[in-house]
């Protein structure tokens, strides 16, 4: 059947409104009321409205934007949905985002502080007030501040929520080396790789842009990032670059790429190593590149003072390096056949500067020497010339921020032997997996052990040593688990003490998910949605039961009350770490902490937040800022549209244009705050001598007009 393009298939659908107010997100200039039919109620006509507040998925590293949509008759949360503004992830999310909701009414989750009575893990326990739980921990942590034990003192972390800085901020206050983490168990072999290419300890893949993406352990549907990851790598294959997955695993990732190797667990980095001489010996790789950024002279000079001092030189000194990485030894060494390591190889030098690699956990971590897996990655990214361009393989760092806080203690000068002992000089990160079997030694005890969404009894392979550590008083003298649900190791705890899942706290973060900074805020929306409608808390907390939830608090603010409390008077030093930064002598305020940070620390947003504030003085009907790609009387530009002889004026196109012409203030201000971060995250790159990606296009009032 003929139908002109545009017009809806189903005749019901012709006396719909105009397209335009169909859309796939709600406004953001709308967000503070907005109104929408009652799916439960159908056929009825329901309508309820909704406060939508942003906030960042806590279920994966990634950190997606979140809109929480808050009934404002009920005051509670009725779903939630993708941020469209969020530049991670854009919208979209993977499952566990909306999932969110799940864990928020999850009927066995922890609302209130407990504290065990009886015997360790005999499960019985009574509930306590937060000044309860408060006094004891902090009279434990002053006591051992006090009498020169700092070292007994342990904070043990499985997922972070706030950047890292937050909590070396609390513990440099407290004068302590406190901060133990999982990551020896998980990332610190992929980390060490880079790190000892370059300083930085992890990748950070252009995927969009890329003409060859190789990946490795880092799957589509699985790995770090992958939801911000998994939309940028299609956007990629549906331009035409080509995929090669390097892992034992038939992943969802594998099944869909050109090339799938599944070597042998462990040879990876033989048929890195293949490649890499490919790329040598066929002078396929980057020579300007190499000359310019590796340090041949050095290699030169201290091990082939044999050969002249020249480029040419080191390329033979290359060749005879890798010589033995054929592609027949990698065949024999993974099992992948030495023609497709060839094909991949001649592939990658096609792409050029255009290579975005990546690896996380099994494949540096699974194997011994691991760690070589990601190094022998990143020399493919170096001889290729793809650190840092367009498509390619940036440093973490490059795309990612982390805003200094206020009142930055120095860092301790305490050294504990139960997170990094003598005898491992060369661990990457602390040797968390040890921390039962040194206790057992007799190398020390804890008086204050935290563990935080850090569950060592379950992750850790000898689960029964920890156990045994958890169980016994003398070596851990206080257990106390920051939790949202119970878990095994909740069970040998002295408090477990209610933390807020995604939407129930504080953080900001910022994550390296594509070729761009940007920094997210996560923030707890019932308490945001009560203080918008004029009722106001001194802790989340009490938003929190005030909203029926429970008396389940945020790591943040505890940490600061924490603080307060070990040193009451200021006397240990500790306390002027925690005072307002506006208000001399008072206790910080979290709304405080974040203020400063926003206002100080983040370039472009105080810019960003005065052309947002100018933008919603106008009167309603001029707040409409011109949309870049629309054409000065407010028409959208098509592609192939009339001046491109294309199809302007055929049926639908009026249609596009008031489509066009609907984006109003939210889409402006969201061109203008990113123009105004580019513009000063380039400056700042630029102050660190960076490598940038093309420069900033110019306003579109300046580009020359389209013919
Ligand atoms: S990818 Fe991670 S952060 Fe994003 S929605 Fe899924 S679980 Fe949440």
């Amino acid at each position: 059947m003929n139908r002109p393009i545009g017009e809806p298939l189903h005749p019901t659908a012709r006396e719909l409104p105009p397209p335009e107010r169909l859309a796939s997100y709600p406004p953001p200039e709308r967000w503070d009321d907005w109104e929408e039919y009652d799916a439960v109620a159908w056929p009825r006509k329901v309508k309820r409205r909704y406060s939508l507040i942003p906030t960042i998925c806590f279920n994966c590293e990634a950190a997606c934007g979140l809109l929480a949509y808050v009934d404002k008759t009920t005051g509670r949360i009725q779903k939630f949905e993708g941020n469209p503004v969020h530049p991670g992830s854009r919208g979209r999310n993977c499952a566990k985002g909306p999932a969110t909701l799940n864990q928020i009414d999850d009927p066995e989750r922890i609302r209130y502080p407990l504290r065990r009575k009886g015997k360790r893990a005999s499960g019985q326990w009574e509930r306590v007030t937060w000044d309860e739980a408060l006094d004891d921990i902090a009279g434990r942590i002053r006591k051992a501040l006090v009498e020169g034990r700092p070292q007994e003192v342990m904070y043990h972390l499985g997922r972070p929520g706030h950047e890292l800085i937050y909590l070396q901020r609390v513990f440099h206050a407290w004068g302590i080396d406190g901060h133990n983490s999982h990551t020896n168990v998980c990332s610190a072999s992929a980390r060490a790789g880079y790190a000892f290419w370059m300083g930085m300890d992890r990748p950070s893949p252009d995927h969009a842009n890329a003409r060859f993406l190789l990946l490795l352990s880092s799957h589509l549907e699985t790995g770090h990032y992958f939801n911000p990851h998994a939309q940028r790598i299609m956007e990629a294959k549906m331009r035409g670059a080509k995929v090669c997955v390097l892992d034992t695993r038939l992943s969802n990732t594998a099944s869909m790429a050109d090339w799938w190797m599944s070597p042998w667990p462990g040879s990876e980095a033989a048929v890195l190593l293949a490649i890499a001489r490919i790329l040598i010996t066929e002078r396929r790789f980057h020579r300007e590149f190499v000359r310019r950024w590796v340090n041949w002279q050095e290699y030169l000079r201290e091990e082939r003072r044999d050969l002249p001092l020249t480029f040419e030189a080191f390329e033979r000194a290359l060749e005879e390096l890798y010589a033995a990485y054929t592609p027949e030894l990698a065949e024999r060494e993974s099992g992948v056949p030495a023609a497709t390591i060839v094909e991949v190889a001649r592939a990658i030098g096609q792409a050029g500067t255009a290579l975005a690699t990546h690896v996380w956990r099994n494949t540096a971590a699974g194997n011994l020497g691991g760690w070589q897996v990601a190094r022998a990655l990143e020399l493919l990214v170096v001889l290729m010339g793809a650190v840092g361009t367009p498509g390619g393989t940036a440093p973490n760092v490059y795309n990612k921020v982390i805003p200094a806080p206020p009142m930055l203690p120095p860092p301790g000068k305490v050294w504990s032997e139960l997170l990094m002992p003598r005898e491992y000089p060369l661990a990457f990160f602390e040797m968390s997996f040890l921390l039962p079997h040194f206790l057992r030694e007799g190398r020390g005890k804890l008086a204050m052990y935290f563990t935080r969404v850090y569950n060592p009894v379950w992750t850790n392979p000898d689960g029964l040593s920890w156990i045994e550590m958890l169980t016994n008083e003398s070596q851990v003298e206080c257990h106390a688990c920051l939790t949202p649900v119970w878990s095994e190791t909740a069970w040998f705890a002295d408090y477990v003490l209610p933390m807020g899942h995604a939407s129930e706290r504080h953080d900001l973060m910022s994550q390296e998910t594509h070729a761009a900074r940007w920094i997210g805020f996560r923030q707890p929306v019932l308490r945001v949605a009560m203080e918008r409608q004029g009722r106001t808390f001194e802790w989340t907390w009490q938003a929190h039961e005030a909203a029926g939830v429970g008396q389940v608090w945020e790591e943040d603010e505890f940490w600061i009350e924490l603080s307060w409390r070990i040193d009451p008077d200021g006397a240990l030093g500790i306390r002027k770490y925690f005072e307002s930064p506006y208000r001399a002598g008072q206790k910080l305020q979290i709304e405080e902490f974040y203020r400063w940070i926003f206002e100080n620390s983040v370039p472009g947003l105080p810019a960003a937040a005065r052309v947002h504030a100018e933008v919603r003085r106008l009167p309603r009907r001029r707040q409409r800022l011109r949309d870049p790609r629309e054409d000065r009387r407010g028409r959208r530009r098509q592609r192939g549209s009339r001046h491109e002889g294309g199809d302007a004026g055929r049926p639908g196109r009026r249609d596009r244009d008031r489509r066009g012409r609907a984006r109003r203030l939210s889409h402006a201000v969201a061109a203008a705050r990113v123009l105004l971060q580019h513009a000063e995250g380039v400056a700042l790159a630029r102050a660190v001598r960076a490598r940038l990606h093309e420069e900033p296009r110019p306003p579109v009032r300046d580009r020359p007009r389209a013919r």
